[in-house]
């Protein structure tokens, strides 16, 4: 009896790891997948894979492509592609907005909610209900999907496994449970901004790789987050308090940050630095300060410059220590990416030791408001993904 046990539990795990085989194989695909293609993608029988995706589609996990056409006698060679009725929620809330953001397993937007505000030293309770209140809005204006879990990007560090936001500088907020202010039916993940937002590069839809594998992503918010991301995974530290790049020294002798140092990159790239170094108001957009770049305003171009001069001394120094030589802006870092390159180039040039052989390449991300709303959905899906044996009936 011990061994028939035994052999029925090596049964269900050899199951559950092909289901996640079968699932992972049909995500990371740029095409729809016969049947036969995840086979030889999987190494497992045509029937096995068949029975697989029979199990995967019954749980909405996998949809059969419209696109597919009969291809003989027998079962139509119908194509596989994730399921577009299972989806999660991601929110976030920064200086300058709140944002609720609903994606499907195909990657697809299937609802949003973005709204600006000014959050800088708000308070906790009244910006958190208010992301509620938008939030619910957003969930009782779905289609029919399953929402499957939900995460919240935050401007700051985090303890996830606790619930616990310990301290969002620019918020001005520390120690406390948002998902006990936010009362949603579904209990979010908490996440840092721009670890979730560094996702949105990495993957361009749950499981599939996207344009870059191996970068440091810079979130340019009121505040500069960052990410060093290497095989597409985040690299997290030993608390998941990596890359606060924006809190990175560049002159101690330079202005006061909200986090209580002096001199922090942020003071001169981010989007209150920038804005103000060019004599606009904090609530000018930053497609503003580019075009009086291009009307050769000096006062723009300085501020640019400083800003340039800030974040290459910063990167520098992260690409020296972690040879990641492929920086992606985010944020109004990435709108002003085309003005900030040539002298950020010139930096690194300098500064990074190995830039001779491999000089560091600047890219700006697709713009996309609260990237970390996304990122936040994408880790709830990855999730599924990983493990979709739990989804299943
Ligand atoms: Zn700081």
């Amino acid at each position: 009896m011990a061994a028939e046990a035994l052999s029925s539990a090596r049964q269900s795990t050899l199951r559950t790891a092909n289901l996640g085989l079968v699932l992972r194989t049909v995500c990371a695909a740029p095409e729809p997948l016969s049947r036969a293609d995840v086979a030889a993608s999987t190494g497992t029988t045509r029937a096995t894979a068949s029975r697989l995706a029979d199990e995967l589609l019954a749980a909405g996990l996998l949809d059969e492509s419209e696109r597919g056409a009969p291809t003989g006698p027998g079962r139509p060679g119908t194509p596989l592609v994730p399921g577009s009725s299972i989806a999660a929620l991601g929110m976030q809330v920064d200086a300058g907005l709140l944002a609720a953001r609903v994606v499907d397993l195909r990657g697809r937007v299937v609802g949003e909610r973005v709204e600006d505000g000014d959050f800088v030293g708000s308070d906790p309770m009244t910006t958190l209900h208010r992301l509620r209140a938008v939030t619910t809005d957003l969930l009782a204006h779905l289609p029919d999907v399953r929402v499957v879990g939900a995460g919240l990007a935050l401007p700051g560090i985090v303890d996830a496994s606790a619930g616990l936001l310990l301290r969002a500088p620019n918020l001005g907020w520390s120690n406390l449970r948002p998902a006990e202010l936010l009362h949603l039916p579904l209990t979010p993940t908490l996440g840092n901004e721009a670890d979730l937002a560094a996702r949105t590069v990495a993957e361009s839809a749950p499981g599939r790789p996207g344009p870059h594998r191996d970068f440091l992503y810079l979130s340019g918010q009121i505040g500069v987050g960052g990410a060093a991301v290497l095989a597409g995974q985040v690299l997290s530290g030993t608390s998941g308090w990596a890359g606060e790049i924006g809190h990175v020294c560049v002159d101690p002798d330079g202005p006061a940050c909200r986090c209580g140092s002096t001199g922090c990159l942020e003071q001169y790239a981010g989007r209150h630095a920038l804005l103000s170094g060019a004599g606009l108001p904090l609530d000018a957009a930053p497609g503003e300060l580019a075009a009086r770049i291009e009307r050769g305003d000096p006062a723009a171009r300085g501020a640019v410059d400083t800003a340039a001069r800030a974040l290459g001394v910063a990167l520098a120094g992260v690409i020296n220590v972690l040879d990641i030589p492929t920086v992606v802006l985010g944020g109004h870092l990435g709108e002003l990416a085309d003005f900030l390159r040539p002298a950020l180039q010139e930096h690194l040039r300098r500064r990074v030791l190995s830039a001779g052989w491999r000089p560091p390449t600047i890219d700006a991300a697709v713009a996309l408001p609260a990237a970390g709303a996304t990122g936040a959905a994408l880790k709830v899906l990855g999730d599924v993904v990983a493990d979709p044996a739990r989804w299943l009936g």
